[in-house]
């Protein structure tokens, strides 16, 4: 999907493809009838303008800043019925709108300076059990964090969601959603049971349709285009529903459990002591690695690092990760540092962490603004580990001299595992044969 037709998120592009998926007069519209009547009122609607002293503190939040914007108005909203109303007010003005919920995309989607009005999703964060669904209700505007606190302190369980805890899981879900569970749990769309999104018929009506994986429901091809289908595409998603593929009434079976500790790890690689040779030995010996164990039987599913090559003048390669197994996480460890290790002689320097669960997974506190970032930011998935050919030419671009700035690199993801058990088309994340994620 190109850039540009991402963009069009909600003006043309919209209307065009959700005519194609959702034939119009035979869409359930989700009634917006439960917002509110006898719950405290929620935040928004407001339009929040360039006078307004909260404009700055919206339209500003985004992780990225290599890329800006200056919307007209940035809509607050509380509930899906405030979201039809903004989508409607644009559609009726002809205003290019796009959606932000946690503000950690890498491109220029929402921060831009075409982008006329953007819907924030930050105040829509609840997490609740649906009896009706029998899944977890999940608002779009929830952090990661969010949702593991609350789905984890009320029954449990989670989602195998990505690391950072300040993700939103609005834009999120729709890019897949892997994190450090994926290869013990499959990715988060594997769990993803229906999706509410506001939409915009070809008569230029905003609604709300409710989506879902039963194979009846008319508007599956909904369902399937938000798992994987790329954030921003097909509509502002208001609330996404889990439940893992299974029977049972107990929500504490619906979705999966993790383990009650893990064992956190950072491990680096002294770049002075790093030469050409024993540099290509690393990577070889990490992508073999990838590639042995990326399978759905390997007993090293619990095991997930990113291996950084950074650039040299940063002065490490380093490897961070988190093994979530209640036993023999130190033993795994172990052996998978020896494996990247072999031949290499450079002893990496190795600090360690138990944890529980929720304490690492809540790692990088939600709300903490942190540095300011400018990033641009590619990524691919690897089937086969690198050739000597391409670790040489990364060998090359790491340690050139002509070019001095410390950033950039290359990330490594291990990947697999319970990921390539799900049939390539089954979603719309086709990338289940991969050992390697890299960005
Ligand atoms: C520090 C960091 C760590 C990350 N870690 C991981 C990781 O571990 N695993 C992983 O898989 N990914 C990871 N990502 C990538 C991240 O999942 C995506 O960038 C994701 O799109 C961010 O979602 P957001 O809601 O926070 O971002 P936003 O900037 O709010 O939105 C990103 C995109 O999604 C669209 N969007 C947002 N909300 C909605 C909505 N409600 N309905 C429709 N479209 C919407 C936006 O219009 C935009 O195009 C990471 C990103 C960062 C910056």
């Amino acid at each position: 999907m190109s850039a540009v037709s991402r963009r069009n998120v909600l003006r043309g592009g919209l209307v065009a493809t959700t005519a194609g998926v959702v034939a119009p007069g035979t869409v359930a519209e989700a009634v917006a009838a439960a917002d509110g009547a006898s719950c405290p009122a929620p935040p928004g609607p407001a339009m929040v303008g360039h006078g307004d002293r909260r404009y700055r503190s919206l339209a500003s939040r985004g992780y990225n800043r290599r890329v800006v914007g200056e919307p007209e108005h940035v809509w607050v909203v509380g509930t899906t019925a405030h979201v039809v109303r903004a989508a409607q007010q644009a559609v009726d003005s002809g205003g290019r709108i796009t959606v932000r919920s946690g503000g950690h995309g890498f491109e220029n989607f929402v921060a831009d300076p075409a982008v006329e009005v953007v819907v924030d999703m930050s105040a829509m964060t609840g997490v609740s059990y649906d009896p009706a669904r029998r899944a977890f209700a999940v608002e779009a505007g929830a952090l990661l964090g969010d949702v593991y606190r609350r789905l984890y302190l009320g029954w449990g369980v989670t989602i195998p969601a990505g690391w950072c805890a300040d993700v939103g899981v609005g834009g999120h879900i729709l890019g897949g959603g892997y994190g450090p569970l994926s290869r013990l749990m499959g990715l988060s769309v594997d769990h993803l049971y229906a999706v509410e999104v506001v939409v915009v018929d070809r008569r230029g009506r905003a609604r709300a349709v409710v989506a879902t994986r039963e194979p009846s429901d008319p508007h599956r091809d909904l369902w399937w285009a938000h798992t994987g289908g790329g954030p921003g595409t097909f509509g502002i998603v208001t609330r996404y529903w889990f439940r893992t593929p299974a029977d049972g009434d107990d929500p504490s079976g619906l979705l999966p459990a993790p383990p009650a500790g893990v064992l956190s790890f950072q491990v680096s690689w002294d770049w002075e002591k790093l030469d050409r040779t024993s540099f290509a030995r690393l990577v070889r010996n990490h992508g073999a690695w990838a590639e042995q164990h990326s399978a759905p039987d390997s007993p090293y599913l619990a095991l997930y690092s990113e291996l950084a090559l950074t650039r040299r003048p940063s002065g490490t390669v380093f490897m961070i990760g988190q093994v979530a197994a209640d036993s023999g996480a130190e033993r795994m460890l172990d052996e998978h540092i020896a494996a990247l290790n072999r031949g290499v002689p450079v002893q990496p320097v190795r600090p360690v962490r138990n944890q529980a669960w929720l304490a690492a997974a809540l790692a990088g506190s939600p709300g903490d603004p942190g540095p300011v970032y400018r990033l641009k930011v590619k990524s691919g998935y690897l089937r086969r580990r690198f050739t000597d050919r391409q670790i040489e030419a990364l060998h090359h671009h790491l340690t050139r001299t002509d070019y001095d700035h410390p950033g950039g690199g290359v990330s490594l993801y291990t990947h697999g595992g319970k990921v390539n058990t799900v049939a390539p088309d089954a979603t719309a994340t086709p990338h289940r044969e991969a050992s390697i994620k890299m960005f």
